[in-house]
């Protein structure tokens, strides 16, 4: 609800909070409890026998090994630069180190409240991963502070392109050649010195401008077919006042513009297929109840 553009439409139908944060499920509750039990513990005491670190690449080796020991599919890391930082935000770190959990693409043939919770539950574990490496990192006598859903300053999607994770694709989320965009994030901020990893890109965004399959299956009209450039960087702008309604203002989740892109069907041939004749079965567009 810090979302000005949300809060105003929550709003205007006279409401104190989205409709789906409301209808949340039982298990989709405890893991939100679960992040927010977790924020205090985000930042904490600093071991003052620092481990001298001689070789910033074998740390970031050894940094980038625990988080996959805590239960990271992917880690990338690279150096905080202004405009990752909320504004306003005081972040005093050098480094950000990004460690994130794909998601059960399998969950996409039964339904949208399976979507979500397996969403909720990755974000949940992102938030353990991120909790622990922190304490890992301040362990080694560097400061150290995790960011998750339970409380964060920081932004996602620059990190994910400088981290090397992939790049934007026309549905707004960052697409990674393994995972597609089926991965959520915590993330650790901190002075340790690393080597920073670089952005990598693998032809998204050129197929992109010939596929239009999110654009098809978006019920709310949200995703445009031209771009904009910003920092050099080529953006598509998702239409937020027209996704809202179907991503936060009714009870069912929506996250089918993620869920339909062919980024997918590397890791989930199978139920990719499956589920995009599904699709097509129902002419792509989900009715509009709203
Ligand atoms: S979440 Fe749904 S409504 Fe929003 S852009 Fe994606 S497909 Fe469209
Ligand atoms: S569905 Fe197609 S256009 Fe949309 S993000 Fe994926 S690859 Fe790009």
């Amino acid at each position: 609800m810090s979302d000005p553009v949300l809060a105003s439409m929550v709003r205007a139908m006279g409401l104190e909070t989205a409709p789906h944060y409301t209808a949340a499920t039982p298990n989709i509750q405890a893991y939100r409890n679960r992040w927010v039990e977790l924020a205090p513990f985000r930042d904490g005491p600093v071991n003052s026998q620092r481990h001298e670190v001689s070789d910033p690449a074998e740390m970031t080796k050894q940094i980038k090994a625990k988080a996959m020991e805590l239960g990271a599919a992917i880690v990338g890391v690279c150096r905080l630069r202004p405009h990752m930082i909320d504004l306003g935000a005081d972040v005093p770190h050098e480094f950000v180190i990004a460690a994130c959990v794909a998601e059960d693409y399998e969950k996409v043939l039964q339904g949208a409240n399976a979507v979500e919770e397996e969403a909720m539950r990755v974000y949940a574990n992102c938030a353990e991963i991120a909790t622990d490496l922190a304490a890992y990192v301040r362990a080694l006598g560097f400061p150290a502070r995790a960011h998750h859903n339970g409380a964060s300053e920081i932004q996602a999607i620059p990190i994910f392109y400088h981290v090397g994770f992939g790049e934007l694709g026309r549905h707004g989320s960052l697409i990674n050649e393994k995972y597609g965009a089926s991965f959520r994030p915590g993330f650790v901020t901190t002075d340790l010195p690393i080597v920073e990893d670089r952005p990598r890109e693998f032809g998204v965004q050129n197929f992109c401008m010939n596929c239009n399959i999110c654009q098809l299956n978006c019920p709310g009209d949200a995703i445009p077919q031209d771009y904009v450039v910003t920092h050099g960087v080529k953006r598509w702008l998702i239409d937020l006042e027209k996704c809202y309604p179907y991503s936060r203002l009714r009870d069912e989740y929506c996250h089918l513009c993620v869920d339909v892109c062919p980024y997918n069907v590397k890791s989930h041939p199978e139920s990719y297929r499956t589920f995009m004749k599904q699709r097509k079965q129902v002419g792509y567009k989900t009715p509009k109840s709203w």
